[in-house]
C-alpha cells in the first residue's frame, strides 16, 4: 500500500467550502426569513420562457441530450453573427473554464491572472499540472500591462475577467484593445464575460465577439446562470475560433449539457423581456447600495454586474456573521486577501433596503462595541 493512488496535483487542491444554506441558517438563529446575496443569483427568479421550456421537456428525459447542442448553437450563432462551429456550450461556464484547462495544459505550462479574480481556472490548471501566476493589482484594476510583461515561452492562457469578479468594475474597450494586441499568436487570451448583458450598458464596455474576425487565439465565455437566472440547470458557453472550439470538443464530454439546461436556455434566450426587467432591476439595486455606501462614507468599486464590492473598514468575517445574525447571507473579502471588503449582491428593492438596514445596525453596533 506505499502507492498514491490519488492523481499528484490533488494534494494541494481543497474541496469547495459552500456557504450556509438558508435552511442552516434559518434553525440556526430562529429566524424564518433569508436574503441570499452571496453568490450572484437572479432574485427576480428564472426566466418564465425558460421555466415553460423545462416543464415541456420533462416528458423527454427518458432520451440522451443532443450531444452537440445543435438548436441551442444555432440561436446563439444566429444572434451574434457567427457560425455554430464556434461555439462550445458547456455544463455551466465553471465547466467552459475546466474544458479549456485541459484542452491547453501540459504539466508545467502557466496562465496568467489577476491576484483578485475568479478563481475557478487556476484551480482547473492546477489539477492539470500547470501553475497560475498571479499578478498583483493596479489599485482596484487588472494589471495589463504587468499581464504582458509575464508572458513567457511557457505561457499558454491569458484569463482575463470582464466585469471582473469580486470587484464588478468592468475593463474598457482601450484596455481590452491594448491586451489583444500586446499578446502574441501562440497564446490564448480568455475573456469571462459572465455579466455581459449587465456590462454591456457602459458605452466603454468592447464588444468582444468582433475580434474574432481578425484573431483565432481568443475564447470569450457567457453563461446562462446570472442574468436570464437559470443557474440551477447550469449551462454556459464559450466562443471562439473553429479550430480551438474543434478541440475543446474533444474532451467536453458526449452528453454534457442536459435536456433541462438546453431547453431552459433555448427559452431564456429569446426572453428579451425578463433581461431587460433584470438589467433594470439590478441598476437601481446598484444605485441604492452606492447612495448609501456614500451616506455612511464606505469606499466601493463602480460595478456593471449584479454585485457590489464595498470597504466596511471593519474585519469582513465579523460583519458577514453579524448579518448572518440578521438574516443576510453575502460573501466575506478575506477569501480574495480583501479583509475589510465585502461582496454582495444585487437583489430586490426590498431585498436590497433589509440589507442596507442591516448593515448599518452592524457597523454602528461594532463602533459602540
Ligand atoms: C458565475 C460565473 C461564471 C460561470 O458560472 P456558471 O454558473 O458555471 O455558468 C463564470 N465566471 C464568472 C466570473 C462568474 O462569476
Amino acid at each position: 500500500m506505499g502507492k498514491n493512488l490519488f492523481r499528484r496535483e490533488l494534494a494541494n487542491l481543497m474541496p469547495y467550502v459552500p456557504g450556509k444554506p438558508i435552511e442552516e441558517v434559518q434553525k440556526e438563529y430562529g429566524i424564518e426569513e433569508v436574503i441570499k446575496l452571496a453568490s450572484n443569483e437572479n432574485q427576480l427568479g428564472p426566466s418564465p420562457k425558460a421555466v415553460e421550456a423545462v416543464k415541456r421537456e420533462a416528458e423527454n428525459i427518458n432520451m440522451y441530450p443532443d450531444p452537440g447542442s445543435m438548436e441551442l448553437r444555432q440561436a446563439i450563432a444566429k444572434k451574434l453573427g457567427i457560425e455554430v462551429e464556434n461555439i462550445v456550450v458547456g455544463n455551466g461556464g465553471e465547466q467552459i473554464l475546466q474544458i479549456i484547462a485541459q484542452t491547453f495544459i501540459n504539466e508545467g505550462d502557466e496562465i496568467i491572472a489577476a491576484d483578485t479574480t475568479f478563481t475557478i481556472l487556476g484551480i482547473a490548471v492546477d489539477h492539470m499540472g500547470g501553475k497560475c501566476v498571479s499578478i498583483p493589482m493596479d489599485g482596484y484594476k487588472q494589471n495589463f500591462k504587468g499581464f504582458i510583461e509575464n508572458i513567457n515561452e511557457k505561457t499558454k492562457l491569458i484569463y482575463v475577467c470582464n466585469p471582473n469578479n469580486p470587484l464588478g468594475n468592468i475593463a474598457t474597450k482601450e484596455e481590452i484593445d491594448y491586451l489583444i494586441k500586446n499578446v502574441p499568436d501562440d497564446v490564448v487570451v480568455v475573456i469571462d464575460e459572465a455579466y455581459y448583458d449587465f456590462a454591456k450598458v457602459n458605452p466603454d464596455y468592447p464588444e468582444t465577439v468582433s475580434y474574432l474576425k481578425e484573431k483565432s487565439n481568443i475564447i470569450i465565455l457567457r453563461t446562462f446562470s446570472k442574468v436570464t437566472g437559470i443557474a440551477g440547470v447550469r449551462i454556459g458557453y464559450a466562443i471562439t475560433s473553429k479550430e480551438i472550439a474543434t478541440e475543446m470538443s474533444k474532451v467536453k464530454g458526449t452528453f454534457n449539457v442536459n435536456r433541462l439546461a438546453q431547453a431552459a436556455a433555448l427559452g431564456a434566450l429569446e426572453d428579451e423581456e425578463h433581461i431587460k426587467k433584470t438589467v433594470e432591476l439590478n441598476y437601481k439595486s446598484l444605485g441604492m447600495m452606492e447612495e448609501a455606501f456614500e451616506e455612511l462614507g464606505l469606499e466601493y468599486v463602480k460595478s456593471n454586474a449584479n454585485f457590489v464590492f464595498v470597504n466596511v473598514g471593519k474585519d469582513s468575517r465579523t460583519v458577514a456573521q453579524e448579518l448572518l445574525k440578521r438574516g443576510i447571507v453575502i460573501k466575506a473579502g478575506d477569501i480574495w486577501g480583501w479583509n475589510t471588503w465585502l461582496r454582495v449582491s444585487t437583489g430586490t428593492l426590498e431585498q436590497t433596503e433589509k440589507f442596507l438596514a442591516a448593515l448599518k445596525e452592524v457597523l454602528k453596533e461594532l463602533v459602540s462595541a
